[in-house]
Parts: structure tokens; C-alpha cells; sequence
């Protein structure tokens, strides 16, 4: 755990917004690259004297300032990418739906597997994140699950977890409207509904944009840079993402919880003597 800014207000969190993929589930781990493969092939069909490894600089880039949005945003993205090359896009949506169909390639079995029970949940999990989210609801918060994926799919990969039960504030995904669903716009719904300061909301993901979201409103927000290949350590790109997106504190997963509760609720360890 690594604390980035010591000076944020912690221990008054009523409730907390979680990202779903890369914070507690790793069944999509390894999306990035299939998506960096894909758009960057798009966009070395278009008539452009870019080579692959410029294409991949600029697709890395703008995927993953869009990381924490919904897919559509990427893909929207490289709809105008496509046309300032010159080329002739598709569908942002056809996009979409193409990037989906190659992720599932690789992920359907680990979604089969969960469901028929030959895959434990914990396989498939950020290491420590059933923890998490009972010691959260433990001490009263009301969990959000906030997710860029497709709603149903969300609400499909939480069951398989094992975790939908903790979410008592709800999970919510990506909307075929897309101008309906924004992790910004469940953060403000989240605020009216319990009538919160900024600092009564703690958040949690590995995107940037639920980071700028939290930290947006005065809350307290969590940056998970887990290595999702070797499911150790720190992935040093991601957290620099994120410390830029504003972290007030990197964690590679869960396993340092004691460490992070006790950080995130100090008082809590004061009248424990400790
Ligand atoms: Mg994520």
C-alpha cells in the first residue's frame, strides 16, 4: 500500500462506489490488449503512413484515459481516429460489438466455469476483495457497484463471483443509452440519496475516470494498480494512471486490508490501542 496524499479526510465513509473489472473481478483481465489489437489493426487499415508501434501509442493512450467509461466511449474514439486518417469508420456500435465478440473468445470459458462450479470464484477474483467488501458493509457503508460493462453482463459476472449480495445499493452497467449511465451521474445519485459530504464517499477502482469521479466530489478514492498477468505486485503503468487521475492511495490488491482499513478508518485503530 502506498499513501499518495496523506491530507484527504478518512473514517466518516457512508458509503463507497466500487468498479466492478480490475477491482474485484478479474474474469475480463487481459482485455486491454485485445482491445489495443484490435483498433490498432482498424486503424492500420486506414490510409495512414503510421507504423504499428505509433498506432499502438496512440491506442494505449486514448483507451485508457477512457478506462472507467463504458466501452462505447473507446470505440467512439476511434470512430474520429479512424476519420482523421482518413479513413471510412464503421459504427461506433459495430466496433463495439466486434471488441466483444474477441474478448469473449478468451473469457466464456472462465464465465462457464464459474457458473458450473469448475472454477472457484476466489480464481477469479482481485486477491482480498470478498474481504473488502465485508469489512466495508461491516462498518455500515452502503456498496455501489459502478461498472463500464454492459449492465447485464455485470450483473451476470457478480452473481458468478458470489458477491451481487454485498452491493446493497445496487449494481449498475452500461446502458444501450449510453447518455443515461455515467459512474459520475451514480456518484451524484449516491450523494442526493443519503444526502453526503464529499468526504463520506470512498471509492475504488482501477480506471481513470472513476478516480477523477470520486475525487471530483471531495471523496476518498482508492487506486487499484494490481498486475492482472501475474496477479502480484504493482503494475507500474496503471498507477501512474491513476496517481495522476488524483489516488489518495495506491494498493496492487487486497491482501495489505489490515493495513488499508486501518489507514481508511483511523480512529478505528486508535481505540484499539494500536
Ligand atoms: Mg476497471
Amino acid at each position: 500500500m502506498e499513501v499518495i496524499k496523506d491530507r484527504t479526510i478518512r473514517g466518516k465513509f457512508k458509503a463507497a462506489i466500487l468498479d466492478f473489472d480490475g477491482t474485484i473481478s478479474l474474469i475480463r483481465a487481459g482485455w486491454q490488449p485485445v482491445m489495443y489489437s484490435y483498433f490498432v489493426e482498424v486503424l492500420a487499415a486506414t490510409p495512414t503512413s503510421e507504423s504499428e508501434e505509433e498506432l499502438y501509442r496512440v491506442v494505449r493512450e486514448f483507451v485508457d484515459l477512457l478506462t472507467g467509461k463504458q466501452t462505447i466511449y473507446q470505440c467512439l474514439q476511434l470512430v474520429e481516429e479512424v476519420k482523421k486518417r482518413g479513413g471510412t469508420p464503421l459504427a461506433a456500435l459495430d466496433y463495439k460489438h466486434e471488441y466483444l465478440r474477441r474478448l469473449w473468445e478468451r473469457i466464456a470459458d472462465r464465465v462457464h466455469g464459474l457458473e458450473d462450479g469448475s472454477i472457484a470464484p476466489v480464481d477469479m477474483m482481485v486477491p482480498g476483495a470478498v474481504e473488502l467488501l465485508r469489512e466495508l458493509r461491516d462498518r455500515g457503508l452502503t456498496l455501489y457497484l459502478a461498472s463500464g460493462t454492459d449492465e447485464p453482463d455485470v450483473i451476470r459476472e457478480a452473481a458468478a463471483l458470489g458477491v451481487s449480495e454485498f452491493f446493497n445499493g445496487g449494481i449498475y452497467g452500461a446502458l444501450d443509452r449510453y447518455e443515461d449511465f455515467s459512474k459520475e451521474k451514480v456518484i451524484q445519485e449516491i450523494i442526493k440519496s443519503h444526502n453526503l459530504q464529499g468526504e463520506e464517499l470512498l471509492g475504488f477502482g482501477d480506471g481513470f475516470v472513476e478516480i477523477e469521479n470520486v475525487k471530483a466530489v471531495g471523496g476518498c478514492a482508492v487506486g487499484v494498480a494490481s498486475d492482472e498477468i501475474h496477479r502480484a505486485g504493482i503494475d507500474e503503468w496503471k498507477r501512474q494512471r491513476l496517481v495522476g487521475a488524483g489516488a489518495d492511495v495506491i494498493v496492487p490488491d487486497y491482501r495489505c486490508l489490515e493495513e488499508l482499513l486501518a489507514y481508511l478508518f483511523p480512529e478505528e485503530s486508535l481505540s484499539q490501542g494500536g
